[in-house]
């Protein structure tokens, strides 16, 4: 479990990216987190990765308090796969980069090819083991940052905005992935998005403001609070939306019959 406690962050003195968040990511749950640019998504996942260190506040990993001490041992639970595909690569090959965090866990050879071998299967990639970096598509990137994720067994998995520079086609290889993952109730996953479409799968969503949590609940509660979304210029799914309309409108509430199907669709 995740747990932080009035966390302040600034990246210079005169303005706090986080003023004060406080959050609870359980183990094994699927939890998005919503807000426009510039809300402290990212610098929330950059602290929880132990890339920045908090001004003020608490970040608590499976009972470890965020501090030098810990840090190795936090690390080992979290990874993160970023937004830009063409900064994920660190191997000269797909096999080198899923074996790259491998490497510094004293792991024989066999054992390790083993794993490679295992998890490009796992994300569609297993006849690419030598192909370098600049002949793959940004889906495909994105796919081997996953791959070497998961070989590592880490149990939480952050993707900040890990679609949002991606073809379609990319989109889909990654989202795919995504909602596999999340299936295993090892894994504790965290999507940073704008996806609401995405996000309405989560079990919980956060939705950050000006460096704050300003809501957070179920997809359902959250996609009624419309204020909220579009507070963060985030856009309801249609079929909830249509949903949320009708329930204000005396006349089409009346027919339960309609509202009946309506909810259906939108959930
Ligand atoms: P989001 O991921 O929600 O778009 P960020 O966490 O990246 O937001 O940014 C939160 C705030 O911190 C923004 O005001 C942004 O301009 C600022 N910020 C982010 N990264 C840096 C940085 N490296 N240096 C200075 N300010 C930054
Ligand atoms: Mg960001």
């Amino acid at each position: 479990m995740i747990e932080m406690k009035d966390v302040h962050y600034s990246y210079s003195k005169k303005d706090y990216a986080l003023k004060g968040v406080s959050l609870d990511i359980e183990k094994g749950k699927w939890v998005s987190i919503l807000g426009h640019n510039g809300s402290g998504k990212s610098t929330i996942a950059k602290l929880l990765v132990g890339l920045l260190e908090a001004n003020k506040g608490t970040i608590v990993v499976d009972g470890l308090e965020m501090n030098e001490t810990n840090l190795k041992e936090i690390r080992q639970k979290i990874g993160i796969v970023f937004q830009n595909p063409d900064n994920q690569f660190v191997g000269v090959t797909v096999k080198h980069d899923i074996a790259f965090g491998l490497e510094n866990r004293m792991i024989d050879r066999k054992t390790m090819n083993e794993l490679v071998l295992e998890y490009s299967k796992k994300v569609g990639l297993e006849g690419y083991l030598d192909r370098e970096p600049h002949t793959l598509s940004g889906g495909e990137k994105q796919r081997v940052a996953i791959a070497g994720i998961l070989a590592l067994d880490l149990e939480y998995i952050i993707f900040d905005e890990a679609t949002s520079m991606l073809d379609p086609q990319g989109v889909k290889e990654v989202t795919k992935l995504i909602y596999e993952l999340q299936q295993d109730p090892n894994k504790t996953i965290i999507t940073i998005t704008h996806d609401l479409e995405l996000a309405r799968h989560s079990d919980k969503v956060i939705v950050m403001e000006n460096g704050l949590v300003s809501a957070c609940g179920t997809p359902k509660e959250i996609f009624e609070k419309t204020n909220v979304l579009s507070n963060s210029n985030l856009e309801v799914p249609f079929e909830l939306d249509l949903y949320n309309r009708a329930k204000n409108n005396p006349k089409i509430k009346a027919n339960s019959k309609l509202m009946e199907e309506l909810c259906k669709l939108s959930s």
